[in-house]
Parts: structure tokens; sequence; C-alpha cells
């Protein structure tokens, strides 16, 4: 037993389906631009690569939850998206091997700092504090196992924002997993949001924002 100078917080846990137990939660990476609608609301070209960024494991929050509207920012954006929970390791992994790496799927909400990100990208400064600050991921439960074509919405107040399809991915979960395992060595644990369709917009004080994937539990938050 190592002698801490303080205690470690605990581990940053997720509910899943059908389970007492719960999904330690180990990291989260994030994929930019993966569904072409959503490229180009953002002037971006729709063919390039995948790219990723992260948010901290402490940023996790649980469906249901009442977040503050966060610090830093007057514009607030939803991004509803698919959350791919791995289970194996593996660096180096061949997509067709990737499948294997999944443990779980989950509805997840991206929140982001839409102003601090362009600042970021205009400034060409990284996008860490408009992507991975207190509270920023919201994930419902994880439901083990693989998941077919599913449909996606994201509402605010009962409103349909955002309305797609999984398999309208330009990069499916299998190449995301193959993509970043040839940069990072994939552990149990992390959570890969894996982008988000066209739609995203602004949440004010008071909002609920719900994200639904066919087949999963569904990831709501309110801003209060
Ligand atoms: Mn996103």
């Amino acid at each position: 037993m190592v002698a801490l100078v303080f205690p470690a917080l605990p581990t940053v846990t997720l509910a899943v389906t059908g389970r007492t137990e719960r999904f330690p939660v180990r990291r989260i990476f994030c994929v930019g631009r993966n569904y072409a609608e959503h490229a180009r609301e953002m002037g971006a070209d729709d063919k390039e690569p995948p790219f990723f960024f992260t948010k901290p494991a402490d940023a996790v929050v649980e469906t249901g939850s009442r977040i503050p509207y966060p610090p830093a920012t007057a514009n607030l954006h939803h991004e509803g998206e698919l959350v791919v929970a791995i289970g194996k390791s593996g660096a180096m992994v061949a997509e067709e091997d990737a499948p294997n790496l999944i443990w779980g799927h989950a509805a997840g909400n991206d929140l982001t700092r839409r102003d601090l990100q362009a600042e970021a990208k205009a400034s060409r400064r990284p996008w860490d504090m408009a992507k991975g600050f207190d509270k920023s991921a919201v994930v419902g439960p994880i439901r083990p196992g693989q998941l077919p074509d599913a449909a996606l919405r994201c509402s605010v107040n009962g409103a349909i924002r955002q309305e797609a399809r999984t398999s309208d991915m330009i990069w499916t979960p299998a190449a995301i997993i193959a993509a970043l395992s040839r940069m990072v060595s994939l552990s149990p644990g992390d959570l890969i949001f894996t982008g988000t369709p066209a739609g995203v917009g602004p949440l004010g004080r008071g909002d609920t924002c719900k994200v639904e994937i066919d087949g999963l539990q569904s990831a709501t938050v309110t801003v209060a």
C-alpha cells in the first residue's frame, strides 16, 4: 500500500444498463467532425481523416444531472453523440479487430464552449478549455454489447435540434478505434465520443437537453 500525502479522489464511474456494477472511467477521447453535414456547418471539409481531442475523466456528468451554466462562456452548445466504451486494451488495432475492444455504448452530450472554441481556432491554440471544462461530458448508462445502426436525436426542452443515424458517421466506431489506437494505447475504461451530427446550438439557463439513441437509455442534462 502506497502512502499518500492526501486521500486520492475516487474513480469516476458510470451506471450500466441492467447491472448494479458500475463502469470505471479511465480517459475520454472525442472525435471532431464525423458527420458530413456538421463538418460543413462548422465551415470545414468533410473528407479529412478523424482527429481527436480529450476531456478529463472527472468531466463526466451522469444523466438526470443539473449543472451550473459553465464559467467563461456566453455560448454553451450541445453536441448529441454516440459514446463507445472500451473494455479491452489495444494498440495498432486493425479495423476488423476493433469491435472486440468495445464493451458497450451510451448516449452522450459533448458540451462545448463554442465561443472559446472559435477563439482557439482563430488563434491556432488548443481546444482544451473549449471542450474539457468541468461537467462537460454528459454520459447516459452504458449498455453492454454491440450496437446496430441506430437513430440519434438531441432535443432541447422537447424540441428536436439534431437528428441523424449512427450509420451517417464518416468514420465508423471501428475505424475510429483503429485510428485512435495508432495514436495511443487504448485501455479498459476509455470512452470515445464519436462526433456530432448537424444542428448544434446554444443551451441557456433553465434548458433541459436530452440525447436519445435507439436501444440505449437517454442522456439528459439541465442547465441550472
Ligand atoms: Mn463533439
